[in-house]
């Protein structure tokens, strides 16, 4: 197997230390792919070139047109190799063939929403109260931006922060999750094949504790954006406290699916698995934690566990398979750990709970779609992000009680509203303190609008005009005339 490498300064190249990684397919636990596994130093050597193509300027000094058609060629490979993009990511997810074709489509999207955006921003005169003066406001690219993703949305991720970060005329050092870089290895190729300056677009290989370190720490990068856990993302604020560099977070959510009484009943729960089921509910909006009105609240749990039961796990690339498996052996643990906690707490498991036991799926690392009943605001399973299949159902009696309750976490990333009275949604929508908030559906996103979270769930946004504008210092110019 050839061993992938990393992208740096316009070269492939492997690891100064000469160590590699083995890839493995979460569904049998294949060796899929052999990657160079970088550190410290090669970290700090594609921020050196980064820095260094950052400050002679060729792309930056390019016009913001000729920026965006690199981005629209980029978007049209995209679409040309999206099976196979496609096939690489369900092989290192373990995620649906389907899904990930429609992630691909998603990604041209985003490539071609940026790559649209990059000449609009022209600057804007201001009114300045000074005689014979005048006032401009522009925008202007940061630097050099590290770009930290996760494993759940490997390319997703990533595209949502190469498009905007080249669209503004930045230079960027890209790390993939260690565990699923092969996408964002052929994206890179494929920014390559398109055509940068030498240095504008790096890629670096390894864990995120030296290589994601190294990153957030070192004083040429004038920002981070990073996308991951919480505790992750302490530490990387940290990190970048020494050169006082700037950060976007895409963090957690535990996030609230509400359900009133007079909702669709059918819609809302079809809406209700694909909140918390799909990708396995690896998914950073999950709808994991589901509050349902009191009068409708057995029948509901009801057609969820009918329907939960049913849900057919197995290989992405089956067309049958509507969930894959967990990413690795250790977040099952960790999927594992938090089913007992909920037990201990004193929630009622009324499915799943456990490994399925078809012998077919043993390789994997699959976990039975589970759902507790009878949780409490204040249990942890209640309020900590578990990122799997793991369904929290809660009684509610009114509307304020119902805002109050899917307030009450550290989180504030997504959530729904499910009723036909469209004031009421509109009413609950405005209270709840969320980035996101969906009104009779779950999950839709678009490049078009922005995405983060309130509260610990993130700071700044990804997506949309807002998006870009994170890649973006403000300058005033003042003239006197
Ligand atoms: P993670 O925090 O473990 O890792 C994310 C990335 O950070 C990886 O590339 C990793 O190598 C790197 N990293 C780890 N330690 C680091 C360090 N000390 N310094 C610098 N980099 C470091 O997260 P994960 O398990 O890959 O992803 C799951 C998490 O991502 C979930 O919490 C999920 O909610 C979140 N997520 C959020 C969004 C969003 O849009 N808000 C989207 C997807 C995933």
């Amino acid at each position: 197997m050839k061993r992938q490498q990393m992208f740096i300064n316009g070269k492939w190249i492997d690891s100064v230390s000469g160590e590699a990684r083995e890839i493995i397919n979460p569904f049998n636990q294949d060796v899929i792919a052999i990657v160079t596994e970088g550190d410290k130093s090669d970290a700090h050597m594609a921020i050196e070139a980064a820095r260094n193509a950052f400050d002679e300027g060729e792309w930056t000094n390019t016009p913001a047109n000729e920026r965006g058609y690199k981005l629209f060629k980029v978007a049209e490979k995209i679409q040309q190799q999206k099976d196979e993009l496609a096939r690489l990511e369900s092989l290192d997810t373990g995620k649906t063939l389907t899904e990930s074709i429609a992630d691909m489509d998603d990604i041209t999207g985003v490539f071609r929403y940026f790559a649209g955006l990059a000449d609009k921003d022209g600057g804007e005169m201001i009114e300045s109260p000074i005689p014979n003066s005048t006032s401009k406001v522009v925008r202007e690219p940061v630097g050099v931006c590290s770009q930290i993703s996760p494993w759940n949305y490997p390319l997703l991720q990533a595209s949502w922060k190469i498009a905007p970060a080249l669209a503004a005329g930045n230079t960027i050092v890209i790390k993939p999750s260690e565990i699923t870089p092969l996408t964002t290895i052929k994206i890179t190729e494929i920014l390559e094949e398109v055509g940068f300056p030498n240095g504008v677009v790096n890629l670096v290989l390894g864990a995120g504790t030296t290589v994601g370190q190294e990153m957030a720490e070192n004083h040429d990068v004038d920002l981070v954006s990073f996308t991951g856990g919480i505790e992750t993302g302490r530490k990387i604020m940290n990190a970048a406290t020494g050169n006082m560099k700037k950060i976007a977070f895409e963090l957690g959510g535990k996030n609230p699916n509400i359900v009133f009484a007079d909702a669709d009943f059918e819609t809302a729960v079809d809406q209700a698995l694909n909140a918390v089921y799909f990708h396995a509910g690896q998914v950073c909006s999950a709808g994991s934690r589901l509050l349902v009105e009191d009068s409708i609240h057995d029948q509901f749990v009801d057609a969820l566990v009918e329907r939960a039961g049913k849900i057919r796990l197995g290989n992405g690339f089956d067309e049958k398979t509507e969930s894959g498996p967990l990413i690795s052996k250790e977040h099952r643990s960790k999927v594992e750990e938090y089913v007992e906690i909920g037990k201990d707490e004193g929630a009622k498991l009324v499915i799943g709970g456990k490994r399925p036991e078809d012998p077919e799926l043993a390789s994997g690392f699959f976990y039975l779609p589970t759902i507790f009943t009878e949780c409490e605001n204040d249990m942890r399973i209640v309020q900590e992000e578990i990122f799997g299949p793991v369904l929290t159902v809660e009684r509610f009696k009114s509307e304020n009680e119902v805002v109050k309750r899917a307030n009450s976490t550290t989180y504030g990333l997504a959530g729904a509203v499910f009723t036909t009275d469209s004031r009421k949604a509109e009413r609950v929508a405005n209270k709840l303190r969320l980035g996101t908030v969906w009104i009779n559906d779950f999950h839709p996103y678009f490049a078009q609008a922005p995405w983060g979270g309130y509260k610990q769930s993130g700071i700044g946004r990804e997506l949309g005009k807002q998006g870009l504008e994170e890649y973006t210092e403000v300058k005033h110019i003042f003239e006197n005339h």
